[in-house]
């Protein structure tokens, strides 16, 4: 059993037995990793206190590749986000987003360049003073290329023309032109369709100064919703987007 040392985010956690506490985290070098905190919630000691949802750790634990629950050893702080965690329209979000991971994200090999997006994001609504649906589209859009389902924006996929406006197939999952899909289902403006490029192209900055009307909003969210859950399909029912839909009405 070795002790490893690496930069994490958690997912979720609960208490277990009378003393512990199980953890779900995304660490920069091992991928998903679920672990015991055993006795954290001893006495009056900080360290259950490490093993909440959206904490920025160096976590250091023991690792035993035939277990699958690993042995929390100690942690630090990398960074707290104090707004995030006191404002309800950023938690939310924050937590709609590392159940995206949770969910979306199977097996145990590291993803470096996900886990610098999922730190990046979490950073960017910490510190936001406005557009923060924004920055959540922002992460699924990137998340979605990461995992290997990136968005053609671009040419309809049947004609190859130029997708200038477009419609949402929900039978393939993607955008088609409007002249190969007549009667089609969910329409996508070209206003829409450049938005959504800035958010698969561009920087986090780049999304926070879109300026968008309040009709921007429900197509670029529907289509990166439905997109999302054609795609990957363990996602279906993620239980904070639910409650932010509720919270954020
Ligand atoms: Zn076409």
């Amino acid at each position: 059993m070795a002790l490893e040392i690496t930069d994490t985010i958690i997912l979720k956690s609960f208490p277990y037995g009378e003393t512990s506490k199980i953890a779900r985290c995304y660490t920069r070098d091992f991928g998903k990793v679920s672990l015991i905190g055993k006795g954290v919630r001893k006495g009056k000691t900080l360290r259950s206190g490490y093993l909440e949802p959206l904490n920025h750790l160096s976590l250091s634990f023991y690792k035993n590749p035939r277990r699958e629950l690993q042995i929390f050893s100690k942690a630090e702080f990398k960074n707290i986000l104090s707004a995030l965690k006191g404002d309800v329209k950023k938690i939310t979000y924050g937590f709609a987003i590392v159940e995206l991971v949770d969910k979306g994200v199977t097996g145990e090999e590291p993803h470096e360049e996900l886990f610098d997006l999922l730190v990046d994001t979490l950073n960017a609504i910490n510190s936001a003073t406005g557009n923060i649906n924004v920055i959540f589209w922002y992460f699924e859009m990137k998340f979605l290329s990461l995992l290997g389902f990136r968005p053609n924006l671009s040419t309809c996929p049947d004609c190859e023309g130029i997708l200038d406006g477009a419609v949402f197939s929900h039978e393939r999952g993607e955008l088609v032109c409007s002249n190969c899909l007549i009667n089609g289902e969910r329409k996508v403006s070209s206003r829409t369709i450049t938005f959504l490029k800035t958010l698969k192209h561009g920087s986090v900055i780049d999304a926070i100064n879109l300026k968008l009307k309040p009709g921007d909003r429900s197509e670029i969210g529907g289509f990166l919703d439905r997109y999302l859950r054609h795609h990957i399909d363990t996602i279906r029912n993620i239980k904070s987007l639910k409650i932010m839909e509720r919270v954020l009405a």
